[in-house]
This record gives structure tokens, sequence and C-alpha cells, in this order.
């Protein structure tokens, strides 16, 4: 699963000093009239830095400001992810709004889930059916020809805005040709995120989703973008179950899928252990565990079948935002394991190792005595992913 964009330490320069002065200028600002003076600020230097590729200062930026933890550093973040997502271009017909956007789906299979380019056709029904669904009549779109995994994502603030740009000069054209050789492989999980990416631009600071426009309410247009995406989707998705989610501007859209997608891993592994093993779900226990590094990292879920000892399938369920110790997340995890028809969940309470399979990489997972093990599916069990050694 996509963590943040990774914060390196970035050295001490003039221009971080000057966003962190203007972050916190606007963070301390006490009205409409020095918000923007500030906002202006930031947004020149911001964009100045995207240009130069300077992704040092940016970074040295909010980790200086995240030490601190000054509101500095959201109003840093918003501003940055603000920029790179989001431009004017001029055009023939006037200036008009650029957003990044990302359609993101939940997906699992017992076989490797894909990550491909997608056919011209598939692009362009997809197109269609975001123009007709999700975007307003006078907005443009183009769309990247390749279905994303998290890891194959831009990691950098600078070439999420490069990703941006490239888009923009398709948009006459409505599809971008990804080269796949330029992408990271994939780690394999039984559920994950998959992503459409693609820009819509439309005039400047008219509608550019259907809810802006009070056509459609968010809900009504995320249930018609469900509808049409199952078909225009369902091709390049064969032997998955997947869940289109609403498509947004880039960072709040993966952001959304982040989140979505850890429910999504209970409930498919619990649907994939129950159909495998032919046994319903209060047969398995769930085992929960805090992982940490330094502080809380994620939680990982061991399955076991009752009454036996091996962990025979696992789940991450990493921490998000300010989410924290302190946060009601090991509730929630056990509300949604409970949901699926798990009656046997037991919490462990000591602060288990983050670690992984020297071998193939893959987390280790909690068992009931609170070690550390490698799932392995039972020989009987068709293997799902190549996590199983
Ligand atoms: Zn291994």
């Amino acid at each position: 699963m996509k963590k943040s964009p990774s914060s390196r330490r970035g050295r001490a320069s003039r221009e971080a000093d000057a966003l962190i002065e203007f972050a916190e200028g606007l963070a301390q600002s006490g009205s409409r009239a020095e918000d923007h003076f500030w906002e202006s600020r930031l947004e020149r230097e911001i964009e100045s830095l995207l240009k130069n590729g300077d992704e040092g200062s940016l970074n040295a930026a909010l980790d200086r400001l995240a030490d601190r933890e000054s509101r500095a550093y959201e109003e840093l973040a918003d501003a940055i992810e603000g920029r790179v997502e989001h431009a004017l271009a001029a055009t023939s017909d006037g200036d008009r709004d650029v957003l990044l956007f990302a359609a993101p789906v939940l997906a699992w299979s017992r076989m490797p889930l894909p990550t491909r380019p997608i056919p011209a056709a598939i692009v362009k029904s997809t197109r269609q059916a975001l123009m007709e669904s999700v975007f307003t009549a006078a907005a443009d779109v183009t769309l990247a020809n390749y279905l994303f995994s998290p890891d194959q994502l831009p990691e950098t603030f600078c070439d999420t805005a490069e990703l941006r740009q490239t888009l923009t000069q398709t948009l006459s054209e409505g599809l971008f040709k990804v080269d796949p050789a330029s992408l990271k492989e994939t780690a394999q999980f039984l559920a994950d995120q998959r992503y459409i990416i693609g820009v819509v631009s439309a005039p400047r600071g008219e509608a550019i989703f259907r809810w802006q426009s009070g056509d459609a309410s968010r809900e009504q247009v995320a249930e018609r973008w469900v509808q049409v995406s199952q078909e225009a989707l369902a091709p390049l998705l064969p032997a998955c179950a997947f869940e289109s989610m609403l498509p947004r501007a880039y960072y709040v859209a993966c952001r959304d899928a982040d989140r979505s997608a850890r429910p999504f891993s209970i409930r498919a592994s619990v649907a994939f252990l129950a159909t495998t093993l032919g046994v319903t779900p209060n047969a398995l226990v769930a085992v929960i565990g805090g992982c940490y590094n330094r502080q809380l990292e994620e939680y990982r879920i061991g399955f076991a079948v009752a009454e036996e000892e091996e962990v025979i399938h696992g789940v991450v369920w990493p921490l998000l935002g300010a989410e924290d110790e302190m946060s009601d997340v090991a509730e929630e995890i056990e509300t949604t394991l409970r949901d699926t028809g798990l009656q046997r969940i037991l919490m462990l309470r000591q602060r288990l190792p983050m670690e992984y399979c020297d071998d193939c990489g893959a987390p280790l997972y909690p068992n009931e005595d609170g070690e550390m093990v490698h799932a392995e599916l039972p020989e009987v069990a068709e293997q799902p992913s190549q996590h199983l050694h």
C-alpha cells in the first residue's frame, strides 16, 4: 500500500526558509486579506521550486515544520499538493483550470492483480463514462493509458507535477501513452488499489465536477460512476472483484483509496479464506497486533483456522494521516472483522516488531502467542499470491 511521498531530510536552504516563513504567516493570519497575501507568496515560491525540480527544499521545509508540530505544516502541505495537482492554462478559448485527478479502484483476486497498459478502446469508453457521469459538459478529459498500482504512482512532488504537465499536453487527443518500462515493479497483495489517472480542464473558475454545478449530489455522481465504471473497467480486471471509488483531485483521491483499502482488504481476505477453505467466517480466528518502529506504524492481522496453530493469511492495516496509538484504529479493525462474520478475535497488547520474511520480503503476521510468523496457506488450498512459498 502506498505511503505518503517519502520525506527525505533536505538541506537547509534559503528557499526552505522562505516556505516556512510564508506557511507560518498563513497559519497565524487573522483575516482573509492576510491569508491571500501569504497564499500568493507561498504559491509563487512553490511554483518556482517545482519548475527547478527542487524537491529537496520542499521536503526540508515540510520536515522542519513537522518537527515543530506546527499548524503551518498542514498549510504548507496543502499549498504544495494544491499547486502540484492544479494549474491555469492559457488557451485560444481563454484561461482554463487544469486538474490532475485519480479514479481509484479497490480490487481483489486469487490471481495476481493486473497493472497494465489500457487498450485504446477502453481508454475511450472510460473517458466517455467519466465525461457523462463525473465531469461537467464544459470539461475536457485526457487519460494515461495505464492501470497503475500504488508502487507505480509518481513518488515526488516534482514528478507528480510533471505528470500533470505531460497529461495537459495531450488534452486534445484525450490519451497519454505511458512507457511501461518507466514504471516500477509491483508488490502483489490479495487486495490492493489500482488507479486510472488523468487531467481534466474546464473554463477558469467554472464547475469541473457535476456536484459543483448543482446537477447532482456527490453521492449521486458516485453511484452513477460505480455503475458505468463496472462495465468500462471489467475487461481490465479479469477474475477480480472490484469497487470503483469516486474520481476526485489526485491527492484526496489517493487518500480516500488508502483509507478504504484497509477494510476492503479485510473483507476480501475473509471472503477468500472462506471460499478457498470451504468454511464459514466464524471458523476463522484473527489476531490483531500493533507493529512499532520508533512509534506505532501499522497493525498486522494474522488469520488462522480455529483450533489450529498456523497463520494462513495476513493483512497489513497501516496508520494514516494523524493516526497514532491514541486513535481508535484497533476498534475499527475489530468492528470490520466482526462485520464479516468473525467471532474469535484476539487483540495483542504487546508491541510487535515490523518484521519481514528474509527470502521474499513479505510481512510477517502475529500468531496467538504474539510471535511474528510467515503466513502459509495449507497445501490443499490454491496459492493466491507470490508471498507464499
Ligand atoms: Zn517469504
